[in-house]
């Protein structure tokens, strides 16, 4: 396991472990009271109700440090401090219940010692159940049990105080074995879980990935235009779409070769990447052609845009065998107009804009004109055979309609 791996695993194993002690809090405190009344046989009733009142108190210390845990929501690295912070108040309460051999341990007197014997049984069994996720934790939390275990039959030196010491190591040994077992299994779901998580979200991202460029790939781009539009639509609110498409970039790859066709399109891509908002989704959508779909975004924003981003691709200088090649990119914008405008409606006026800039003279960015006015239900028809609300055109229907458009 590696280092950092082994850090966020700790935060896990520590998640567990308060996960485990807070379904507890509902069985501490009334466990207290009982014990402490049954106590009242051998100690006077102030001395067990104090220490009651003091381990109630404990109690609340611990479950206020697990709720702030669960609140700060701490980055792995601080996994270290909240251990620490834990073993403190966790370690408290295991001393109080472990302190009643010193207080209320009677020598001589057999069903005192049952019961006291029996009360950190019980303590070290809860132990092992609920605090192996953390190793570290479940050591510093024998620790009092253990003691207090072993020791009241250290008090006098007979046969019989001796034999329950050997079984009380034996009981603790047996439980500090199961103890580590079952850490260790946790452990290894933890760490499993965790490459699982990490595999998935790597999984997602390569999805939505264009794998030569990095910017976003078609599929991805169609389904956040869709759900954008949607949200466009429903709140009135604007949308912009540039298409972006290389100027004569057959020449560049016949002069130069594929490799370095497929060097310019990173670095046109990179260029790109960087003239448009975090906000904005820049995708390949194939071959040498990009867009970018703008959210809240007017026309004239979208056409101050495009003009940024045409500029910042003409001043690139891409260094290709001993020659240097200046690419640029003819752009052309639309902007969703208020009545529903489909997808693949928004793609095709992009479109045109684009090709329209191609015969200007190429290098330029050009508005799309606006849609004819028609009924949305014909258009959508038209369009995908549904009806024209974006929120009922598929992703791969939009695409489809827009590839059929170019034919
Ligand atoms: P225009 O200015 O009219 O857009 O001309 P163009 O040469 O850029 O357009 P055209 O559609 O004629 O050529 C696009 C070229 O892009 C043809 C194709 O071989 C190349 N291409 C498509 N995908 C890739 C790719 O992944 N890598 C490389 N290196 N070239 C690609
Ligand atoms: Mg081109
Ligand atoms: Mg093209």
């Amino acid at each position: 396991m590696e280092d950092a791996e082994r850090t966020r695993v700790s935060l896990q194993q520590l998640r567990l472990y308060i996960d485990n002690h807070l379904h507890d809090r509902y069985l501490a405190p009334p466990l207290t009271v009982v014990v402490a009344a049954l106590l009242t046989m051998w100690v006077p009733v102030w001395q067990a109700a104090l220490w009651a009142g003091l381990e109630l108190l404990v109690i609340a210390a611990y479950i206020g440090v697990y709720v702030r845990f669960r609140r700060a929501a701490p980055a792995p690295v601080q996994a270290g401090l909240w251990a620490r912070r834990i073993a403190v108040v966790h370690g408290a309460h295991m001393t109080m219940w472990s302190s009643i051999v010193v207080w209320a341990y009677q020598p001589g007197d057999l069903v005192n010692l049952m019961f006291i014997m029996l009360v950190h049984v019980g303590l070290i069994s809860l132990t092992v159940t609920m605090s192996n996720p953390s190793r570290r934790l479940l050591l510093s939390d024998l620790a009092a049990p253990t003691i207090a275990l072993i020791a009241p039959p250290l008090l006098d030196g007979s046969l019989f105080s001796l034999g329950l010491t050997a079984l009380g190591t034996l009981y603790i040994g047996l439980m500090l074995m199961v103890g580590l077992k079952i850490h260790a299994s946790t452990t290894e779901a933890l760490v499993l879980r965790q490459r699982n998580d990490e595999l998935i979200l790597e999984l997602e991202q390569e999805v939505r990935r264009d794998s030569l460029t990095g910017v976003s790939n078609r599929r991805h781009f169609v389904a956040t235009c869709q759900t954008e539009l949607q949200r466009a639509a429903r709140y009135r609110h604007p949308l912009a779409l540039l298409m972006v498409d290389i100027d004569h970039f057959k020449k560049i790859n016949d002069t130069y070769g594929h490799l370095a066709g497929d060097q310019v399109l990173r670095m046109v891509a990179q260029a790109c990447a960087e003239a448009v908002r975090a906000n904005d989704c820049l995708a390949r959508l194939g071959g040498e052609e990009f867009a970018v779909l703008m959210p809240e975004t007017m026309l004239d924003e979208a056409q101050a845009a495009a003009e940024r981003l045409r500029l910042a691709v003409a001043q690139l200088r891409c260094p290709l065998q001993d020659k240097v090649v200046r690419p640029t990119v003819s752009i052309g914008v639309a902007a969703a107009d208020e009545r529903g405008e489909t997808l693949s409606s928004l793609m095709r006026r992009g479109d045109h804009a684009m090709y329209e800039a191609k015969a200007r003279g190429r290098n330029q960015v050009v508005v799309a004109a606006e849609r004819e006015e028609k009924p949305a239900a014909a258009e959508g028809s038209r369009d995908s055979g549904h009806a024209a609300s974006p929120s009922r055109v598929s992703a791969d229907q939009a695409d489809a309609c827009w590839s059929d458009s170019r034919q």
